[in-house]
């Protein structure tokens, strides 16, 4: 599904003239359907930042990102933009920390925004945002509201909803549940059960244990970095 090769990732430090901060240095890691592996260390280990390089928000500095795409591997890591924008539709989910929130649009139609991006029945579409929002527990008074003044954990389900709403192979979870009670986390987990069994791979950080416990198939330890 997703195997990264020698994967390096390194920030110029602004104000060190020459000096690079490396994030990601030589990684590799294979990710197959059906596992959930979560990335663990310290803060600033660069776990968000590796997220973010696979999601090709970042270009690594050096390595490749292949991802099973369309029948075929593909490097993102030399995708072109029209190649990266058809992945992130069909193939790659990436649910961060924060909704991004857009002003206007009703939280329905941002859920159901992915399903519509692939040609999916307008009705069908919103039916199926609707399950989600209703299995996680997002009250129906909400729905047709934007999330702006939603609390912190109503935005961070619907951003769940919106991340999961179209079945990916390989879903990118940056700390899903860190804004949420005991009983929206249980849901999460099954969620994330329920996508694993359909065939998807899961990478994602998870602080709490109880998450991890949950989830977890295999941990991938990040060590924290260093300049050079
Ligand atoms: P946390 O557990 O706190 O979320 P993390 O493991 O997710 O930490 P990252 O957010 O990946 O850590 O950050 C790793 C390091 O990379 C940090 O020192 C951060 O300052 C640095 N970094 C991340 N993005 C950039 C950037 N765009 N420019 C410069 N430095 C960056
Ligand atoms: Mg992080």
């Amino acid at each position: 599904m997703l195997e990264l090769r020698d994967l390096s990732k390194s920030f110029e430090l602004h104000h060190q003239h020459g000096a690079r901060l490396n994030v990601l240095r030589g990684l590799d890691l294979r990710l197959h359907a059906g596992e959930c592996v979560v990335l663990s260390g310290p803060s600033g280990a660069g776990k968000s930042t590796l997220l973010r390089v696979i999601y090709a928000n970042y270009r690594p500095s050096f390595g490749a990102v292949h991802v099973r795409h369309a029948e075929r591997w593909l490097d993102l890591a030399k995708a072109t933009p029209h190649e990266v924008l058809d992945v992130r539709r069909r193939t790659l989910g990436y649910v961060s920390q924060f909704l991004r929130v857009i002003p206007r649009v009703p939280t329905l139609d941002i859920v159901a925004e992915p399903l519509l991006q692939m040609g999916t029945d307008p009705h069908e579409a919103r039916q199926r945002a609707a399950d989600l929002l209703r299995r996680l527990n997002v009250p129906e008074r909400l729905w047709q509201l934007p999330p702006g003044t939603f609390s912190g954990g109503e935005q961070q389900r619907v951003n769940i909803a919106r991340g999961l709403i179209v079945p990916r192979p390989v879903l990118l979870l940056d700390e899903p549940t860190a804004s949420l009670d005991a009983d929206n986390r249980v849901v999460v987990a099954e969620l994330l059960a329920e996508a694993r069994a359909a065939g998807s791979a899961v990478l994602g950080i998870f602080h709490d244990e109880d998450m991890r416990e949950r989830v977890a198939t295999r941990l991938f330890p990040m060590q924290a970095l260093e300049a050079a």
